[in-house]
């Protein structure tokens, strides 16, 4: 097929590209490069260097390269702290953005969708694992931001035809199991990363933002899904869509929970650093357990996490870290 993948630059973008080269479709790239990177460019993708605001310049790359069977769409700001703080920059960004390019979609015929949705859906939990039917009601901005267009692509799949996947994602991290990605995110605002800039000596030291939460360790339990993982997920995702003609909305996650403390202790055994932390106040908005149910996800596209475990995260992202 030929794919259009927007934000493909970015750290989850590359590997989605990755991926869909390597199972010998034609990909073109579309990034700002805001956040994205031309080290995570690919020679075998054609690279457009446009924004998801200039309607024409989406037009012009639906139709280059022969025309497009698939947009896959990874650009978005997704800093859930930042979103309460500045929420015009996502409303600008993930939803004016994203409405641009589903009509873009339209006027180009372009039938097929996949979508970067978010756990941030679903909010404080009321019940784990997380499967899809639980309740959607985002506790930040960002979350919100991706609820919204869930519901566009609900409304344009009805009157357009459009037919989505939306992944709601769980913690993305990790780094291609095949080592072909060294593009390190920039100012990340996530664990993982922020735990490999720590080992590596980009920061002095680092904080568990609060130990006294109602887990065993007293520290946040998430649900880690590596990257690779991700980006297979996009692939039987649209293979789905294309070939039932239906929408669907799947949770991507490992179905394993990981406290902070016992992701620094992996990284500390693989890195073989001390990585300093503090203990601070706890992060507004942070709940104490999220795990998801990913049984959709194999009912419907037969994909389950393989990469996700934590040894292979810390591994495969210290192994780009240990080399800047
Ligand atoms: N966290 C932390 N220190 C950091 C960054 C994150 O203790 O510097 C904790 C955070 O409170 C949460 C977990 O690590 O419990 C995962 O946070 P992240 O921002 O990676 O993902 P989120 O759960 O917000 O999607």
């Amino acid at each position: 097929m030929n794919i259009l993948i927007i934000g493909g630059a970015g750290y989850i973008g590359s590997h989605v590209t990755s991926e869909f080269l390597d199972n010998g479709n034609k990909c073109t790239v579309f990034d700002n490069l805001s956040s994205g990177l031309r080290e995570n460019l690919f020679p075998e993708a054609k690279f457009i260097h446009g924004d998801i605001h200039d309607y024409q310049a989406l037009l012009e790359a639906m139709k280059s390269n022969g025309g497009h069977d698939a947009i896959i769409h990874l650009a978005a700001f997704k800093a859930a702290g930042e979103s309460m703080l500045i929420p015009q920059k996502y409303s600008r960004n993930n939803i004016a953005g994203t409405i641009n390019i589903l009509n873009a979609a339209c006027e180009t015929g372009i039938k097929n969708i996949v979508f970067s949705s978010s756990a941030a859906v679903y909010g404080e939990p009321q019940y784990l694992p997380i499967d899809e039917k639980h309740p959607t009601q985002p506790e930040n901005f960002y979350g919100f931001t991706k609820l919204e267009i869930e519901r566009f692509l609900d409304w344009y799949d009805k009157l357009k035809n459009i037919r989505y996947a939306s992944l709601r994602y769980f913690n993305a991290a990790g780094y291609d199991v095949k080592g072909k990605i060294k593009g390190l995110e920039q100012n990340p605002a996530n664990l993982i990363p922020i735990i490999m800039e720590t080992a590596c000596g980009i920061r002095k030291e680092m904080q568990i933002f609060g130990d006294d939460y109602d887990t065993p360790d007293g520290t946040c339990i998430r649900d880690y899904i590596h990257v690779s993982d991700l980006s297979s997920g996009h692939a039987m995702a649209l293979d789905y869509i294309t070939k039932k003609d239906k929408s669907i909305i799947v949770n991507l996650g490992s179905e394993t929970g990981s406290s902070v403390k016992e992701v620094l202790d992996i990284a500390r055994k693989e890195t073989g650093k001390p990585i300093p932390c503090n203990i601070t106040s706890r992060r507004p908005g942070d709940p104490a357990k999220l795990t998801a149910s990913a049984s959709l996800a194999f009912e419907l596209l037969g994909w389950k996490a393989k990469h996700s475990d934590m040894e292979t995260l810390i591994k495969t992202s210290w192994n780009v870290y240990s080399k800047i």
